[in-house]
């Protein structure tokens, strides 16, 4: 699980360029499936047969993470940006990015507005001194993210840049490879843009039409510095999803979840998330519906370059996605 991690994690994949990512996926586990695609859109779809035919299961992680995009280039060679996806300047400013070409630079905030910071505040310095310098390295609408920077903290904790949902991606990629025989047609999907409003997984959901679908996404805890009132915990295992802003989950599938981890000893926790969306919701309300739900992984400092999570509930929640894919949903 670590190596797939720092693996994902090393890939440019900001929304909408998803392509490096979707290479890395499609080579790692084309000799695990029945057939693997890139659709349109540039959703990865990996497909496994099924002991039956009868009804079709989908399993969606996005790709994609937060990032930014070049407006304009100013006359001293400062990169002036907007966001894509949900930026925090705060959390995002005084760090090394890295362009899709390569080229780095760092954030840094005008302090001279002394506070309510907004992303439009942040400019990235590439180190040009005037702005004929700058444009022989970037353009207009060219994105960037921060550098890899996978760190190993204390017993199975680590932080890293994109947890949110790299980690998703390589528990889907992992229970891809272990679930040898899966009782449903099942339908790995590893979607793009979710981060600028769920786009991927909608025409990706109904393309499949599945009946049973689950997301793997990350969550907010209740033990990180100023949450919200919130029972999530770091390392207390796989996160069941009852609600967030996008979705109240089938309580057909919250229940097959809860007793699947129960019939198996894979240690849980019950989730609401009150911000935030997740593929969770485009692949209910697809087509006529499907009964959907969500593992997700209690992570602290979302959307941050240093997203923090405990490995063990990672396995947990592969633990549970795999039995859920070979024992079926009941
Ligand atoms: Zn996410």
């Amino acid at each position: 699980m670590y190596e797939t991690i720092k693996r994902y994690t090393s890939a440019f994949s900001v929304s909408g360029r998803e392509k490096y990512l979707a290479n890395l996926i499609c080579e790692e586990l084309k000799p695990y499936t029945d057939s693997i695609k890139v659709d349109a859109m540039g959703n990865v779809i990996a497909f496994k047969k099924g002991k039956s035919s009868a009804k079709k299961l989908m399993i969606a992680s996005h790709m994609d993470e937060i990032g930014f995009i070049v407006t304009a280039i100013d006359d001293n060679g400062y990169v002036r940006v907007s966001n894509v996806g949900g930026i925090n300047p705060i959390y995002s400013s005084y760090q090394t990015v890295k362009f899709e070409n390569g080229t780095k630079g760092v954030t840094v905030i005008d302090t001279s507005v002394k506070k309510d910071y907004k992303v439009k505040d942040l400019v990235i310095d590439i180190g040009a001194s005037s702005k004929k310098e700058a444009m022989k390295k970037v353009a207009v609408g060219d994105l960037c993210a921060p550098v890899a920077n996978l760190t190993r903290l204390m017993g199975k904790r680590i932080a890293a840049k994109a947890l949110d949902d790299r980690l998703g991606c390589a528990i889907a990629s992992v229970s891809c490879k272990n679930a040898k025989t899966p009782a449903y047609d099942t339908y790995y999907v590893f979607t793009v843009q979710e981060e600028v409003g769920l786009r991927g997984s909608l025409p990706a959901a109904f393309g499949i039409m599945p009946d049973y679908s689950i997301a793997i996404d990350v969550t907010a805890t209740g033990d990180t510095v100023g949450a919200k009132a919130m029972e999530v915990k770091l390392g207390n295992g796989a996160a069941i999803k009852l609600m967030d802003s996008s979705v109240i989950c089938s309580q057909f599938m919250v229940d097959s979840m809860v007793n699947c981890a129960k019939r198996n000893g894979i240690k849980y926790q019950l989730e609401i998330l009150e911000g935030g969306g997740t593929d969770t919701r485009s692949m209910q309300v697809t087509g006529s519906g499907s009964h959907a739900g969500c593992i997700s992984i209690p992570t602290r400092y979302i959307h941050s370059p240093v997203e923090t999570i405990d490995l063990k509930d990672a396995e947990a929640c592969e633990k549970l996605l795999t039995t859920l894919v070979t024992e079926g949903i009941e």
